[in-house]
């Protein structure tokens, strides 16, 4: 938006003022059972934890019907979310369509969907100690579906050089790790991502992607329902609490901890694990 716009028609005004229409008024959407998840929640205990270190990413896997909570622990930490059903890792997170559904960010009650053709809820956020701040005066905001994830060839495109601790290296190193897919493979599989607390929006004036320093501080969690089994893959970010950069090694980085908890047998009752979408997929012929 650099060139200078050209002439303005007569009723630019008149055409400006049209009022915005939401393009997916989502009170259609299937809405998920908080009361049923928080009560299974309440039974559930812990299964199993993984240590994500300060600049690398790693993998987890929780079955449909448990819970997974992804905390701040040690300092102030951005965390880059990939999800991926167990079974098929063609099947992953949307993070268009999740913004498209849901909004710019998302919190409690909002769902995580699944690329096309399956379109379906993965997880559903449960609860999040972050969802008191809103929106700020800028516009931001906290668990952005926006951004896409740092990583080394925008690096190489601006600046040249060749950082190796990118959030998308990071998540391509942990997914062939944990897979024994080649690395080149695995890399094809990343995804853009849920960014965990860190804190981003546009600017008013000429529509830029921002970030800020996360409000996000330790004991700060984002819980999740997992809706179908999924393979998660979360990295943590070399920008630290992304108050200043990312793709280097200069910012202050800690650790996050995911946490898996399994409910007691029964009480998700007759819940059942979301299906593929419905569409019929002829696409007209
Ligand atoms: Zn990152």
């Amino acid at each position: 938006m650099t060139d200078a716009p050209a002439d303005a028609p007569l009723d630019a005004d008149a055409r400006r003022a049209v009022k915005p229409v939401i393009c997916y008024p989502n009170d259609s959407l299937p809405r998920p059972d908080l009361a049923l998840y928080r009560a299974a929640r309440a039974s559930a205990r812990k299964t199993g934890e993984v240590l994500v270190p300060p600049r690398e990413g790693r993998c987890f896997e929780v079955k449909a019907g448990q819970f997974f909570r992804i905390s701040s622990v040690e300092g102030p930490q951005v965390g880059d979310l990939n999800l991926h059903n167990l079974h098929d890792l063609t099947e992953r997170f949307f993070s268009g369509k999740t913004r498209a559904l849901h909004g710019t960010h998302v919190t409690t009650g909002e769902r995580l969907w699944s690329n096309l053709p399956y379109l379906r809820p993965m997880a559903t956020i449960i609860e999040d100690t972050l969802g008191w701040y809103g929106i700020d005066q800028y516009g931001g905001s906290v668990h952005d579906v926006i951004g896409t994830r740092c990583d080394p060839y925008t690096g190489n495109l601006l600046a040249g050089g060749h950082y190796h601790h990118c959030c998308h290296s990071n998540l391509t190193r942990a997914l062939a790790d944990h897979t024994g897919l080649p690395l080149h493979e695995a890399e094809m599989l990343v995804h853009d991502v849920l960014n965990v607390f860190m804190c981003t929006g546009f600017t008013r004036d000429t529509g830029q992607y921002f970030m800020k320093a996360s409000p996000v501080r330790p004991g700060d969690y984002l819980e999740f329902f997992a809706e179908i089994d999924l393979l998660g893959n979360l990295s943590a970010c070399p920008g630290g609490d992304c108050s200043s950069e990312h793709s280097s090694d200069t910012a202050s980085c800690h650790p996050l901890l995911v946490e898996i908890f399994a409910p007691a047998e029964g009480m998700l009752g007759d819940w059942p694990s979301p299906s593929v979408n419905g569409y019929d997929r002829s696409h007209g012929r």
